[in-house]
């Protein structure tokens, strides 16, 4: 069905009166402007103007990049909603497009470029606004985008949206998504599982990294929000959450709190079932917090642990804050306390003066930990960092050396998936399905295909794993 068909969903005013944690409005009069806070006839006119000027548009978000842009986009979504925007159907043309862009590589750029050009292109004269990392790096040169209507940062979008198509009301703050400096996010729509932001920026300076750069400082809120943002995510009948950020082993930095306490807390929130953590620095990996998930009802033995190097002058280059020793300890000490943990490793495929036998040797000291999975990224020279003044690799090995990782990552995935084969692990189905099967992960994150049964759809059961299939899922029985 086209856009203009659609059954719209009406702005709900009620919303914003019913909920005091709607910080405040800005409502223009003329050049100057009156601040209302709290004052529910101001909220009442303001309201009723914003509806009716949103009334009929439509909003789709388009992410790219990490899981963490993920939960921000989604958290853009219901701002957007939660104004009496709606959410274009798949397939349809929608009167604004957010693009949630991501600068981790120059390739990374060049799809958001490629991304605004072909929304321009399918989509003629519709609006986009522009928000996210490359944004926040190159905003200017983003501006000068004809294609490109806004850009703003990722707590302004809502706002700047709706004073894009309600000029007069200059300025509109959803309930709940900033603390300070602080974006609050979690991701909804799938009902299995949700990623929850609980830290952002970081204070490392790795000489090839622009996070930094984009993100700021590493932040993150008290303890206590977080657990009220998964009491919200487990409201919505959500099992499963995957705790995100650029840098989540320096959690509580800015609180005085740690990541063990927050582990500690959200684990007695009621109705969520599991919780992932997303890559922790090897260095802030503390024995405590491996032993907290070894015996942990609802923690996973899920880990990622970046390497991004397995030569020890690569990584003094890198400024990485850790020896391939002290990385090695830590995993085998993941895998002494929980034999079958999923073990995920970031590296960096030729890094400047990288020599062949100092990636060889990487290779190697990879083979002999047998991570269960490598996340390979070809070097990507970035402007301003360090490593880009160093000598570089030339294009051509660096693609070679990332195919060979990418070898040895199916092997040591093939291998993991052979040591769980036989075993019964304990599997969260999600709803999608296709080719007459359905998906859901492992606790240690194996991925198994089981006949669709809708009765499974988000419930947490009992699988023996068989083997796997020619599509690489884990084929696997219900135990009953
Ligand atoms: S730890 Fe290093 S690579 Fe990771 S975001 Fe911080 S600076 Fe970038």
């Amino acid at each position: 069905m086209g856009a203009k068909g659609r059954k719209i969903k009406p702005y709900r005013y009620k919303n914003l009166i019913n909920t005091p944690s709607h910080g405040r409005f800005v409502i223009s009069a003329g050049n100057g402007s009156a601040q209302a806070v709290f004052c529910p006839l101001l909220l009442i006119f303001a309201d009723y103007f914003m509806a009716s000027s949103v009334h009929h548009k439509t909003f789709c978000v388009v992410n790219l990049g990490c899981k963490l842009n993920f939960a921000e986009a989604s958290t853009i979504a219901r701002q957007l909603s939660g104004m009496g925007f709606a959410q274009a159907g798949e397939g349809d043309a929608a009167d604004i497009y957010v693009v949630h862009t991501c600068a981790v590589t120059a390739q990374a750029e060049k799809k958001c470029r490629q991304a605004i050009r072909k929304l321009a292109k399918q989509r003629h004269g519709t609006a986009i606004c522009v928000t996210g990392c490359y944004s926040l790096i190159k905003g200017a040169a983003l501006e000068q985008m004809p294609e490109v209507s806004l850009v703003a940062d990722k707590s302004e979008v809502a706002q700047k949206i709706g004073e894009y198509f309600s000029p007069s009301v200059s300025a509109y703050c959803p309930a709940g998504t900033s603390v300070g400096d602080f974006f609050t996010a979690y991701s909804s729509g799938d009902r299995t599982r949700s990623f929850l932001k609980v830290q952002d920026g970081c204070d490392y300076r790795c000489s090839y990294c622009t996070v930094p750069l984009a993100r700021g400082e590493s932040r993150s809120i008290a303890i206590e929000k977080i657990a009220a943002q998964a009491e919200e995510i487990a409201a919505q009948g959500v099992n499963e959450i995957i705790l995100t950020g650029v840098n989540i082993g320096d959690f509580g930095k800015s609180t005085g709190e740690n990541l063990l306490q927050l582990a500690q807390r959200l684990e007695k929130v009621k109705g969520i079932s599991r919780y992932r953590i997303s890559s922790v620095e090897p260095n802030l990996l503390t024995a405590e917090l491996v032993d907290f998930v070894a015996d942990s009802p609802k923690f996973l033995p899920h880990f990622h642990i970046p390497l991004q190097s397995g030569a020890n002058r690569i990584l003094g280059l890198m400024r990485r804050r850790y020896t391939r020793e002290l990385f090695a300890e830590k995993l085998l000490y993941v895998r002494e306390k929980m034999p079958l943990a999923f073990i995920g490793v970031d590296i960096i495929a030729g890094f400047p003066t990288e020599t062949e036998a100092e990636f060889e040797s990487a290779c190697a000291f990879l083979q002999a930990l047998q991570p269960s999975y490598l996340h390979v990224f070809p070097y990507s020279k970035r402007p301003n960092t360090p490593a880009a003044e160093m000598p570089q690799v030339p294009g051509a090995q660096i693609s070679d050396r990332a195919k060979r990782l990418g070898t040895l990552c199916a092997a040591l995935h093939a291998d993991f998936y052979k040591k769980n084969t036989g075993r019964t692990g304990s599997v969260l189905f999600e709803s999608a399905h296709k080719n007459g099967y359905m998906f859901g992960f492992s606790e240690n994150y194996v991925k198994v295909a089981l006949p669709y049964n809708a009765d499974l759809v988000n419930k947490i059961a009992p699988v023996r794993m068989l083997g796997a299939g020619e599509d690489g899922n884990m084929r696997c029985e219900v135990v009953k």
